[in-house]
């Protein structure tokens, strides 16, 4: 088993479904009321877990139930846990939804201890780096707590896939160290800064970020599948069509696969029809975590 090493956010998301969203003031009645695990981070150590990989999973939670209870999630999945931070001041993160019946939603995220984990944090964490195959992390924790990772990753020479999500601009000094980044359309457009409207313009916002200093870029295309851009491959790998009816959580499931594929020596437009593979599975189902298919079910298939 490959060891895989994410360092991100965990948070539990509170859904409550209603008729309608409610208006600035308005208190309306609700129906059903339901948590589930979240978080990019902890999404993508969840899924990683199932796709064969020995994970590591890094993150900060407060002192209270939410985190406890992410915390035992994780350990049920057979993720090590050792590392996760507990902060004394600051709650778990938490999401606050609210669905309409059209399945508009409306959301306010509270970061809480996702956004105090700090570089200092992880000067425990150095054996977890140097054991790692890869290093998978989002951009729900402070930018500068990636830069301090990327760095001893670097040193370390290990390979390091960023998923810039969600969208923020990143400077180059963070790029120049990356081994490979993830960015959807929107993100894609926010680091290049050109608009992706046509294959040209893809090209074009893959090249922009390929110059910043990436070595690979994947940029996703939701049910188009994703393309892939460095100095060997120009590639869209289609995936695979079903009949999507949930995709929260595709990008996470994406990442999470490409990181089992790039540990696993597959070559990178292999690696993306894992990615591809693993991420249609996941839209087939509803829920993050929940939806994050086991290994088997891609040898399957
Ligand atoms: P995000 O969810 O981060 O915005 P995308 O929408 O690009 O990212 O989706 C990530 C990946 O999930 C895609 O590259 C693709 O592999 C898969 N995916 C997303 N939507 C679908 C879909 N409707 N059918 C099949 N695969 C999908």
């Amino acid at each position: 088993m490959k060891e895989i090493l994410i360092i991100g956010s965990s948070n539990t998301d509170m859904v409550i479904k209603a008729d309608h969203l409610p208006r600035p003031g308005e208190t309306i009645l609700g129906g059903t009321f339901f948590m589930n695990p979240g978080g990019k981070g902890a999404n993508q150590a969840v899924s990683a877990a199932r796709l064969g990989g020995q994970v590591t999973f890094i993150c900060k939670i407060g002192n209270d139930i939410f985190g406890q209870q992410s915390k035992q999630l994780f350990e049920k999945e057979g993720i090590d846990t050792s590392y996760i931070l507990s902060d004394s001041t600051n709650p778990s993160g938490v999401a606050l939804i609210t669905v309409d019946s059209k399945a508009e939603n409306c959301i306010v995220v509270a970061s809480g201890a996702n956004a105090n984990l700090l570089p200092a944090d992880l000067s425990a964490a150095h054996k977890a780096i140097e054991k790692a195959d890869i290093i998978l992390m989002q951009l729900e924790i402070p930018v500068e707590t990636i830069k301090y990772v990327t760095r001893i990753a670097r040193e370390l020479n290990k390979k390091v896939i960023l998923n810039p999500a969600p969208a923020q601009l990143l400077d180059s000094e963070l790029l120049q160290s990356i081994y490979m980044i993830t960015p959807n359309e929107t993100e894609a457009e926010m680091i290049s800064g050109i608009k992706i409207t046509d294959n040209d313009s893809l090209i074009a916002s893959a090249q922009a970020i390929l110059d910043k200093g990436a070595q690979s870029v994947i940029i996703t295309l939701g049910a188009k599948g994703a393309f892939l851009f460095n100095k060997d491959f120009q590639l869209t790998i289609p995936t695979y069509k079903v009949d999507a009816v949930d995709t929260t959580a595709a990008g996470d499931v994406f990442n999470a696969a490409l990181a089992i594929a790039v540990s696993e020596e597959l070559d990178l437009p292999e690696a993306v029809r894992f990615a591809n593979k693993a991420a249609a599975i996941s839209v087939t189902r509803i829920g993050a975590q929940a939806s994050a298919p086991y290994r088997h079910e891609l040898d399957e298939k």
